[in-house]
Parts: C-alpha cells; sequence; structure tokens
C-alpha cells in the first residue's frame, strides 16, 4: 500500500484525533507509536519515519507524515500561535547573561534570549508581559533591545531587572 501524503491533507490532516494511530519505523525496523518531542527529532534526523493510520469511515489510509512542521505543531512540540494562541504557551527560554559590561549597580542586567520553542519575539511589550506571568521576570520596556540570528536561531538582548532574574 503506497501511503498518501499528509502534507498533501494540510490542516485538515487530523494529527490530534485520537483515531490517528502513528507509527514509527525506526532504521533498525523497530516499530512504535508514540507521538513526543524525540519521536519528531528522530523524523526530522532521518533516524526514523513517521506514519499514521487515519481511520476513514469505510476503509484506513497510511499516510507518510511528510510534513513535521505542521505535525509538531499540532502536537505542541512547536509553538503555533495560530493554532494555540500565545498566552497559552509557555515559552522554553535559554538565557545567560550578556558578555558585554555590565553596571554592578544598575537593578537591570543584559541578558541574552534564545527562545527553543522556536517562537519570535514580535512585540517586546507581549513578551515582557509574558516572562512576567511565566518566570516573573520584570523586563525593562522603556529601553532599547536587540536580536542577532545566527545558525543556532535568534538570539535576543534584553535587560530585566536582576532581582527578578531566578528561573
Ligand atoms: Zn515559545
Amino acid at each position: 500500500m503506497e501511503p498518501r501524503s499528509a502534507a498533501a491533507a494540510g490542516r485538515d490532516f487530523p494529527y490530534t484525533a485520537r483515531t490517528t494511530c502513528y507509527i514509527e519505523i525506526h532504521r533498525d525496523g523497530r516499530v512504535t507509536h508514540g507521538t513526543d518531542r524525540a519521536t519528531y527529532e528522530r523524523a526530522v534526523a532521518g533516524e526514523s519515519r513517521l506514519y499514521a493510520v487515519w481511520p476513514g469511515e469505510w476503509s484506513s489510509h497510511l499516510f507518510a507524515i511528510d510534513d513535521l512542521d505542521e505535525y509538531a505543531k499540532a502536537h505542541g512540540i512547536k509553538h503555533d500561535v495560530q493554532r494555540t494562541g500565545p498566552a497559552e504557551h509557555v515559552h522554553q527560554v535559554r538565557w545567560a547573561e550578556s558578555s558585554g559590561e555590565q553596571n554592578p549597580r544598575s537593578p537591570y542586567v543584559g541578558i541574552e534570549v534564545s527562545l527553543a520553542c522556536g517562537c519570535e519575539i514580535q512585540s517586546l511589550d507581549v513578551f515582557a508581559a509574558q516572562m512576567r506571568e511565566q518566570k516573573g521576570w520584570a523586563v525593562a520596556t522603556s529601553v532599547g533591545w536587540g536580536s542577532s540570528s545566527g545558525p543556532e536561531g535568534t538570539t535576543y538582548s534584553l535587560r530585566v531587572r536582576r532581582k527578578s532574574l531566578t528561573a
């Protein structure tokens, strides 16, 4: 049976329907049925191939999960504003103090932030509100902020009240 393309079905593909059964075929021939981040990462890396059975009314069809981006968004592995909205999503924030000069007397500290969840900061006000809620950070919104893109994604330079930086 030649699998159909889930990508061709687009957003109509029932990625999260309870009746959709996933089949992950590993390189060694092992078959598992997970839908977690590890499954996604193996499929992206080409270490396994992902299929899904979509049970139809009269017959079931085998689909190749060939749009892994859409799959990851549907399962919340990657954030999708259109699906979940920014407020319901908890960012996976990686941060470190900026290596540049810091004023130790300033209540604010410069940090470099990257978002492992794949989000991009569109508005500092929105991001600051999210960080206040999710991490308790007090992000300075009245000062400039910057971003730089590299092979590892986008890094943002922000200023955050030092005492609020606990997590
Ligand atoms: Zn995010």
